[in-house]
């Protein structure tokens, strides 16, 4: 199927053409056309935009965000920047006058755009929905519909493996039952050799969120395998697995460049997912644990160390956060830490314990900027570790979306510095009002049962290079006779400035 981008006059569009290669298959003289349902679908914002100028604004989004931390390097952007997605979901309606639909949910709404060739998707996903769609008229299955809770089809899920060609569909169902199962199975394999597996989920809720918890396997193995870095991955219907599988090979190429490992490090893959990094890297490492919430995704790593033979790699399947506390707790070793969290960033028990267990080195990897840039300048404020570089990588073409791969080391004899943390709507941390002496008393009786002085809390502070705000009776010099500070209320003291981020 060809799918044409952009009128003729789009000048700009043909130079990015040149620089970047070509998308879609146009011939000289060949009208182009823009996605017809860009302006209502609200999943590509930048379809007009040619290539080469979506890359710049890209690149200034992250300088701005980031160069005042450090070096930010050139954004990496694709030779040929369509059909990249190897996840196509389509969620599926019933239309008057159009009948059954498959699309997507226009922005910020629930009304359904119907899609067709779309721009990001995989060419062979997006044909086999249409399929589906057409296969689900002829055997009269309904679609379901939000708001009365009738019908069967909600959404439609295929997977392609980049480099295997394997295809899996998942067919996301309001209830378990689909009639004539065997002859819909049978048809859409007919015209689709290609699939490898078909899964029904069952979403029986009210929710916007595609897959519900059940599954049942109805044709094939019930995962995809893949390759990436040279590795085979196993992949099911609810794990992760980066969209764009040419931007991830060059995104994780950087992950590892920054990490400088030499063979006998220590490394954690927190937010792991089916284990790819972890995989990826532990040839190069002593020992890899990697951490990941979702039960499906930590199978699948599990799985996939075996598949690649690699065993020194341990997967653990806990909330990141939690994890690397009890690690820190434990007084673990660490060399290096990657971390690739989901778009809402990492959280701060996270942060806390990484400057606990102090790597020597942090490889963030974000699909979010916002919540990259507060959990660098959380980092910054509270530690030693400093923003060595950026590199954008596009991982998502033709969309607002832009991945970025950031180094952070540690720095002992450097001072923690000032970073202005805005109160945006963006921050999910909660800042704590600023701790006067009062409040910090207050917080070591109620927590730790114990009075202190405000000579106390002056001495702590000056001992942490805290600015005090009055002289309270410190001694002038050294052997002078005042009441010390004893350790237990010492610890107590610090734990409030811990509490009122003030350390
Ligand atoms: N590094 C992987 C996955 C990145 S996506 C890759 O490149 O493929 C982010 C992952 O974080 C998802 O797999 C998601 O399930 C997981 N996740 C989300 N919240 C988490 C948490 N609190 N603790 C651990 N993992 C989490």
């Amino acid at each position: 199927m060809v799918f044409l981008l952009l009128q003729t006059s789009y000048k700009g569009y043909m130079e990015t053409k040149s620089r970047y290669g070509h998308v879609g298959r146009k011939q000289e003289g060949q009208r182009i056309e823009i996605c017809p349902v860009a302006k209502n679908c609200g999943g590509c914002r930048f379809t007009h935009v040619p290539y080469k100028e979506q890359l710049q604004r890209k690149q200034r989004q992250i300088e701005q965000l980031l160069k005042e931390f450090g070096r930010v390097m050139p954004i990496i952007g694709m030779e040929e920047p369509a059909h990249y997605r190897n996840k196509v979901h389509a969620v599926f309606d019933f239309q008057k006058g159009k009948g059954i639909v498959a699309g997507i949910y226009q922005e910020k709404s629930h009304r359904v755009v119907p899609v067709k060739n779309c721009l990001l998707e995989n060419e062979k996903a997006g044909e086999i929905i249409l399929s589906i769609k057409d296969l689900a008229k002829s055997f009269k299955i309904k679609a379901y519909n939000e708001d009365t809770g009738y019908g069967l089809l909600r959404h439609v899920l295929v997977r392609v493996g980049h480099v295997t060609g394997e295809i899996m569909v998942v067919l996301v169902l309001a209830s378990p039952i689909l009639p004539s199962k065997k002859n819909f199975v049978n048809a859409l394999c007919k015209l689709y050799p290609e699939i490898t597996t078909i899964l029904i989920n069952v979403n029986n809720k009210k929710t916007s969120v595609v897959l519900g918890e059940k599954e049942q396997i109805i044709y094939g193995k019930g995962y995809i395998e893949d390759e990436l870095c040279g590795r085979r991955f196993k992949i099911s219907a609810k794990s992760f697995y980066q969209v764009n599988s040419v931007q991830t090979e060059t995104l994780y190429r950087k992950a590892v460049e920054y990490a400088h490992l030499k063979g006998k490090e220590t490394v954690v893959d927190a937010y792991c997912g089916i284990g790819t990094i972890a995989l990826t890297v532990a040839g190069q490492a002593g020992k890899v644990i990697g951490v990941e919430l979702n039960k499906d995704a930590v199978r699948d790593a599990v799985a996939n160390a075996r598949i690649n033979q690699i065993n020194n790699v341990d997967f653990y399947q806990n909330d990141a956060g939690r994890f690397l506390t009890q690690m820190a707790d434990a007084k673990d070793k660490v060399d290096v830490v990657f971390m690739d969290p989901p778009r809402s960033g990492s959280t701060e028990q996270f942060l806390d314990a990484l400057i606990r267990i102090e790597p020597e080195r942090i490889v963030y990897i974000s699909c979010e900027p916002e919540t990259l840039t507060r959990d660098i300048k959380y980092l910054m404020q509270k530690s030693s570790y400093r923003m060595q570089e950026a590199t954008p990588v596009d991982m998502f073409p033709f969309t607002e979306h832009v991945e970025t791969v950031v180094q952070l080391s540690l720095k002992k004899d450097t001072p923690k510095i000032e970073v202005t943390m805005e109160p945006g709507a963006e921050s999910n941390y909660t800042p704590e009002e600023k701790a006067t002496y009062g409040k910090i008393k207050a917080y070591v009786k109620e927590k730790h049962g114990l009075n202190v002085s405000n000579l106390y809390i002056a001495q702590i502070k000056d001992k942490c290079g805290l600015d005090k705000r009055d002289n309270y009776n410190l001694p002038k010099s050294e052997d002078a006779k005042v009441p010390k500070c004893p350790p237990e209320k010492e610890a107590a003291i610090m734990d409030a400035f811990r509490h009122f981020n003030m350390i």
